[in-house]
């Protein structure tokens, strides 16, 4: 009998790892990936919708091109999860594995922050950014923040797109003047993992006229007062708050007993979960790495190299914890950083400088995915 393989969710580490499965055994394989939605968006997309730069519906990427042998896409949501049983209630039935890959990515939590839901934008899910992309046109003056609620939050350098992408759009429009931005981190610089780009985002800040604040978050919006309060206590009043909400598993994954504060414990090397032959890839596993797409692809090579050690034999190769991610300085200029958190004894980065011409690397990046992927 073949072994079954379920693989919980379709973003960047579940479609890598299923892809990785079926090219290595073809209809040998029996993979199953259930998915509540019917389409997949890159999570760069969202900064596209929501500054105009592409409608919502052109950046989503059907499923029903996501075709491979020995893969069975289903699509239905998820409600229960036994990692003990390794068994899965959903919208449609159950289904049982003799491997379980949790790669539900992170879900958000508007209603830590009390006031985002009512008075604020978040801009990390494509309705958010296409409500945002509805309201921009008619924002013309007063201050602008963009704010973070809490850590990890995928992408560490959207937030800091997100600002120079707005001193960008305002300045297009000839309004910039009559309006403020400031830029609201938790961490101790925008980009941690890499001080020449957080050196580089620092800059461009500076130049534009962008206040930085780090070290902090935002605790809670006062609507009536248009005042975004942060967690030291600073009062900062808004026209405009653009929201990252605090990020957490999906709500089936809290329930199930496999996260600890949020997010679920697993062997770094091994993405392996405490419960046997349970893995969790992606933003929803406790890496300390950077919640990003290319961290969870290559948590998934690691995945899939480790069951198919279990299936044919062979050598499991340990996670590397590599990736890269990419910044848009908000004046058509593109950078990015690669990051190797894992392969060598201290992590390792190479900073690449923003430039118009770079910009061909993301849309490639977009590209070999697409066609990976969904074969378009
Ligand atoms: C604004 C923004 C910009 C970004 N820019 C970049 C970038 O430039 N480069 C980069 O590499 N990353 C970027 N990211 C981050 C990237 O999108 C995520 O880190 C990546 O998607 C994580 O992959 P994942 O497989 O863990 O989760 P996801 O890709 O989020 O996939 C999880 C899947 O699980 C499904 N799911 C969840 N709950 C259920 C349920 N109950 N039942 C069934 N299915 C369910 C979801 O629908 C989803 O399809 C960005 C993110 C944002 C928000």
């Amino acid at each position: 009998m073949k072994s079954r393989v379920l693989v919980l969710g379709a973003g960047f580490g579940g479609m890598e790892l299923s892809t990785l499965l079926s090219e290595a055994l073809g209809e040998k394989a029996d993979v199953t990936v259930i998915e509540k939605g019917d389409s997949f968006v890159f999570g760069y997309s969202k900064i596209d919708v929501m500054f105009g730069r592409a409608t919502p519906e052109a950046v989503r990427l059907p499923y029903r091109n996501f075709v491979k042998p020995g893969v069975h896409f289903v699509q239905e949501t998820i409600t229960a999860i036994d990692p003990v049983a390794r068994r899965v209630a959903t919208t449609g039935g159950t289904h049982e594995a003799d491997f379980l890959v949790v790669a539900l990515g992170a879900d958000y939590d508007l209603a830590a922050t009390p006031g985002l839901a009512e008075d604020g934008h978040e801009f990390y899910s494509v309705a958010g950014a296409s409500r945002v992309r509805e309201l921009l046109p008619a924002f013309s003056r007063g201050p602008a923040i963009v704010g973070v609620s809490g850590f990890p939050y995928k992408c560490p350098p959207a937030p800091s797109e997100c600002a120079l992408m707005l001193d960008g759009y305002l300045t297009a429009r000839g309004v910039r003047g009559a309006c403020e931005i400031t830029l609201v981190l938790p961490l101790s610089s925008p980009v941690p993992a890499s001080a020449d780009l957080s050196r580089a985002l620092v800059g461009a800040f500076a130049e534009r006229g962008i206040t930085l604040l780090l070290g902090r978050s935002v605790k809670a919006l006062e609507p009536g007062r248009k005042t975004a309060v942060l967690d030291d206590g600073t009062e900062l009043p808004y026209a405009l708050y653009l929201g990252v909400p605090k990020h957490q598993v999906p709500q089936p994954v809290l329930a199930s007993g496999m996260a600890e504060n949020g997010w679920v414990p697993i062997n770094l090397r091994t993405l392996e979960t405490r419960f046997p032959d349970v893995y969790a890839i992606g933003d929803g596993a406790a890496t300390g790495l950077p919640k990003s797409g290319s961290f969870a692809e290559s948590a998934a090579r690691s995945v899939a190299s480790s069951i198919l050690a279990r299936l044919e034999g062979g050598e499991a190769t340990p996670n590397p914890g590599t990736g890269s991610c990419f910044v848009e300085f908000g004046d058509g200029r593109l950078g990015w950083v690669d990051m190797d958190f894992l392969t060598g004894p201290k992590l390792t980065t190479i900073y690449h400088e923003p430039s118009v011409a770079r910009r061909a690397d993301k849309v490639q990046f977009g590209d070999r995915r697409r066609a990976r992927w969904f074969g378009l």
